[in-house]
């Protein structure tokens, strides 16, 4: 499916698969395995973990094990969100790499710019700190490219005025109805591509009436419509689903919705999903 082969190009020239596959809250082991190994055999290249999701070994064992060739292959992993020092960042960096045991990393984000226990809390002197060892880690190639995750449009320009390499990506919680409208602005002016995760807002979407009735037309999935929507915006989606059946489906979204669609799901109001 084209959807899964095509590629975005990041500012620094590397190609991203547009759909990435989403492992949060997968238990590693079997789960983890069984579900990356599944999307693999559907097609997917770009699989999304995190060192905080504890299931990078079962997401490199599965890589290794599809004999699907590495360069063909593009996989991210995040720094912890409570990491905000150098030191710390070079040790996060060393386990996850460990763990996958792949190679170099294609992405590595700051996972977010305060620790989910002090959301908002301002950590911009530290965001700066590991941006360098990424900035390091970088320029060695140990990651092709780097970027940020759950960065507002305040949080990047404190990065951006006191480092050298724009973030190559920001992955923020992005589906129909919460599109972000200041950060995606921002990020489209700056060459930061969005990746947009809880494309489905973590299964909130799927029940809802006015996206079945459009998907009813296209003889589509609430699922897939809600796929679809980001990457009419550009924006790069991470479905997540354990489920083969679903794994296939959420990549089969090689159809073109209609401007006036597009335009009615831009004005859907999510329910403060
Ligand atoms: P999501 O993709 O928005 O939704 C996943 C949920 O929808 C699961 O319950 C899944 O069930 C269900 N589902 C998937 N496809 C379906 C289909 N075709 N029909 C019916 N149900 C379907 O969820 P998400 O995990 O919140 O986000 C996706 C990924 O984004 C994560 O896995 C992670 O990689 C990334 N993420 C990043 C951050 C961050 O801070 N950077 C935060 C959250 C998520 P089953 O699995 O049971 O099939």
């Amino acid at each position: 499916m084209a959807a899964l082969t095509d590629t975005f190009t990041l500012a620094n020239e590397v190609r991203i698969p547009k759909i990435g596959f989403g492992t949060w809250q997968v238990p590693d082991g079997p789960e983890t395995y069984d579900s990356v190994r599944a999307a693999l055999d559907a097609g997917y290249r770009h699989i999304d973990t995190a060192r905080a999701y504890g299931n990078e070994a079962s997401v490199g064992r599965a890589v290794r094990d599809s004999g699907v060739a590495r360069d063909e292959l593009f996989i991210t992993t995040k720094c912890p969100a409570e990491v905000k020092t150098a030191d710390g960042a070079r040790d996060a960096f060393q386990r996850s790499s460990a763990a996958l045991d792949l190679g170099p990393v294609d992405l590595y984000l700051i996972h977010a710019p305060w620790p989910w226990s002090d959301r908002g809390s301002d950590h911009r002197d530290g965001n700066i700190e590991v941006w360098k060892v990424f900035e390091e880690l970088y320029s060695s190639g140990e990651s092709r490219s780097i970027g940020v995750s759950n960065f507002s449009v305040d949080d990047l320009e404190s990065l951006l005025a006191a480092t050298e390499v724009v973030p190559h990506a920001n992955q923020i919680r992005w589906f129909i109805g919460n599109t972000q409208d200041e950060t995606t602005a921002f990020c489209a002016e700056h060459a930061i591509l969005v990746e947009g995760y809880s494309p489905l807002a973590t299964g909130g979407l799927l029940d809802n009436r006015e996206i079945a009735q459009i998907a009813d037309r296209y003889g589509k999935s609430v699922a897939q419509v809600s796929i679809r929507y980001l990457l009419q915006r550009d924006v790069l989606p991470l479905p997540k689903s354990t489920t083969p059946a679903r794994i296939v489906e959420n990549a089969a979204v090689d159809f073109e919705l209609s401007a006036e669609d597009m335009q009615a799901l831009d004005g859907l109001d999510a329910g403060g999903l």
